[in-house]
């Protein structure tokens, strides 16, 4: 249900909602090891776990979602909030709704989001969502390198997510590259500065670190299919 986890950053008692207990949902035919994977060997057929036990397999199928990727951008991992977790929607719910306490309207915070995929976008939404109903003196931005937001879909639903932003008091920043960020100011690439109290990252994917050493065809730890 990660695809539902933006909602936590406005309602934290969506959290029952979406998560779903494992023995509700599991066809007792299978097997269901809770395990953390730490690395797949691929030669020999075998999944290790954290645990130190080994799975061997016929077939295997890597399904371990993705975590946050930075591209390397100067100070922007130590910085930035993410959300790939319903602890990261909370952890944004308490950063924006601190910020918000402490603002006021001569001196409102300043709300960054980048980038302006799908979950740039709806993390954008809840938290102008958010900030209407706490009345936080509070500016929201997202910021798109690309100069349009939703990248390569239809322009029609780009036009609609954007009147939507639009609507909701988000200042759209497309054309605008994160070149480095320190704590409280991000410095574009074209040298500009903006400050801000809370920085989320939506920006980029990259497989899991269980895949640094599996010896398949990968790229930043994505697995392209292999047939066995
Ligand atoms: C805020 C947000 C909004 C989104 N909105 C949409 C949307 O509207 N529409 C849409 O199509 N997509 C959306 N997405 C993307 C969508 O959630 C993902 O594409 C989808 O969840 C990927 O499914 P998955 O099963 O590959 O990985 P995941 O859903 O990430 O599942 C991976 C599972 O692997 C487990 N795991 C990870 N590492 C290990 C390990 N080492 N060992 C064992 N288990 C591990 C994780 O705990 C998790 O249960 C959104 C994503 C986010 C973050």
């Amino acid at each position: 249900m990660l695809h539902e986890s933006h909602r936590l950053i406005r309602d934290a008692s969506v959290r029952e909602e979406i998560t779903v207990p494992v023995e509700e949902i599991w066809d007792t035919d299978i097997e269901f090891v809770q395990g953390e994977v730490a690395g797949l060997d691929v030669d020999a057929r075998a999944v290790e776990l954290a645990d130190g036990e080994t799975i061997g397999y016929d077939l295997v199928v890597v399904c371990l979602g993705s975590r946050t990727a930075f591209f390397g951008i100067d100070g922007l991992e130590n910085h930035a909030l993410t959300l790939k977790s319903l602890d990261d929607a909370m952890a944004i719910n308490e950063a924006v709704a601190a910020a918000g306490e402490e603002a006021s309207e001569d001196d409102p915070a300043g709300v960054i989001v980048g980038e302006a995929g799908l979950t740039g976008i709806q993390t954008a939404g809840e938290i102008a969502a958010y900030r209407t109903e706490r009345d936080f003196p509070m500016d929201v931005t997202l910021v798109e390198q690309a100069n349009e937001i939703f990248l390569g879909h239809d322009h029609e639903f780009q036009g609609s997510i954007r009147n939507e932003l639009d609507d909701h008091d988000v200042e759209i920043r497309t054309g605008t590259v994160i070149g480095e960020v320190d704590d409280g100011t991000i410095h574009t690439e074209d040298g500009e500065e903006i400050d801000y109290d809370v920085l989320v990252w939506a920006g980029g994917v990259a497989g899991q670190n269980a895949l640094d050493s599996a010896n398949s065809n990968k790229e930043y730890n994505r697995v392209s299919p292999a047939r066995p």
